[in-house]
């Protein structure tokens, strides 16, 4: 894969067609669920049997760099789109050159690697934390004296959740810092500490047709890293969530977008925003749109890629999703089987989805609830009463 595209011509892809997607995961089987009701077909590429979207589509089941297999998802597929970007750089051209793939492989080329994506998000004219590349002990010694402490450490390529990353919060940490970051065989970056607020993301569409909406910003709360709650709206002025979704349209647009991008920021007290990272497919952070906005983010997705006319974007209710970790699907489940007292005296609506997935481990995402109310406050002090998140 190169960050040269060829142009593709763009395409409308009716219902009745199928869309093709690598990676069969949470993530594809809610694509999936949003593009069945619209009449598409699905197929994934997953090399695990009965996973989230094979349970709901058709599966190749074989390893995501296995091009036999990616060929075969080529010819069965009159669209191709992925659920996750570490896509394999010689599958993505491959697919490119067998089949069609509206987003291309510039924008994975892109999101793929830390530094070219900040490079990508600062040509678009929008802030991101001041950084620097690091490749040596001194360059990350000479970096963390220029930042001050605490500065984060971040692998460029394959971190998430919280990993391979490192907050040097004294000298003295700076060489183990360096060892561990540096096994992960990519490029470092070094960036000064925001002391944000609030973290936001606004996820953004562009289709084939360069037609832009932006979905009303998420504020997100992250327990050890991953994410928790999505409160929706934001509890930002609303100035600012314009000019969040102003900054995600514009990134969307600089960089050429089809599909989804969701772009994740921090909030400082003063009101600047700065963006952290992009995720150029659906996001966790935007599930609250299942139920909460006019269109899914799913929906939107599949318009986008296929050249339908935008959704409207519009949020009809307050909103709170919380995650459904693996520690939390028992109680969620024995709760659900229960007519909820607390649900109806609070007046709130939890719709819980579920992804199929069997072992429900420790902190694997198995679920989300989306708390449609008539308050952000009332959608949260659910959540708090039924204790399920205590743990
Ligand atoms: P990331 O993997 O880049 O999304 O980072 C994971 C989390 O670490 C973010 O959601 C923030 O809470 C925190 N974090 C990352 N980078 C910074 C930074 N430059 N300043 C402050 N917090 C950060």
């Amino acid at each position: 894969m190169s960050g040269n595209d060829v142009k593709t011509i763009t395409r409308t892809i009716l219902p009745g067609s199928t869309i093709g997607i690598l990676g069969g995961g949470q993530l594809g089987r809610m694509l999936a669920n949003a593009g069945s009701a619209m009449g598409y077909r699905f197929v994934t590429l997953d090399p695990t049997e009965d996973g989230p979207m094979g349970q709901v589509s058709e599966q190749i089941t074989a390893a995501y760099d296995d091009h036999g297999a990616a060929l075969r998802l080529a010819e069965r597929s009159d669209v191709i789109t992925y659920e996750f970007e570490n896509v394999d750089a010689e599958v993505a051209a491959m697919l490119m050159s067998e089949s069609y793939v509206p987003q291309g492989s510039e924008l994975l080329y892109t999101t793929q690697h830390r530094l070219r994506e900040k490079a990508a998000i600062t040509a678009a004219g929008v802030p991101v934390a001041p950084y620097r590349e690091i490749a040596s002990e001194e360059e990350l010694r000479a970096g963390v004296a220029s930042f001050g402490m605490p500065c984060v450490l971040k692998t460029a390529m394959g971190g998430y959740d919280g990993k391979g990353q490192w907050v040097i919060r004294s000298e003295e940490e700076i060489p183990e810092a360096y060892e561990m970051l540096s096994k992960a065989k990519t490029e470092l970056v070094l960036e000064q500490f925001i002391a944000f607020d609030k973290e936001i993301s606004v996820i953004a569409a562009r289709s084939t047709n360069g037609e832009i909406k932006a979905f009303p910003p998420a504020e997100n709360i992250h327990v050890e890293n991953i994410l928790h709650l999505s409160i929706v709206p934001a509890r930002i002025n609303e100035e600012l969530q314009r000019k969040a979704e102003q900054l995600a349209v514009r990134i969307a647009e600089s960089m050429n977008v089809v599909g989804l991008i969701a772009v994740e920021l921090f909030v400082t007290k003063d009101g600047a925003l700065f963006v952290n990272e992009l995720a150029p497919r659906p996001h966790n952070s935007g599930h609250y749109t299942m139920e909460a906005c006019r269109t899914s983010q799913f929906e939107q997705h599949i318009r986008a890629i296929c050249g339908l006319p935008l959704g409207d974007t519009t949020l009809m209710s307050p909103v709170v999703m919380v995650n459904v970790l693996g520690q939390h699907v028992e109680p969620v489940v024995k709760r659900m089987a229960e007519r909820d007292e607390l649900a109806d005296k609070l007046g709130v609506a939890p719709k819980l989805h579920l992804y199929g997935k069997k072992d429900a481990v420790f902190k694997r995402k198995m679920g989300h609830i989306n708390v449609l109310a008539s308050t952000i406050d009332a959608a949260l002090k659910w959540i708090e009463e039924t204790t399920i998140w205590k743990v």
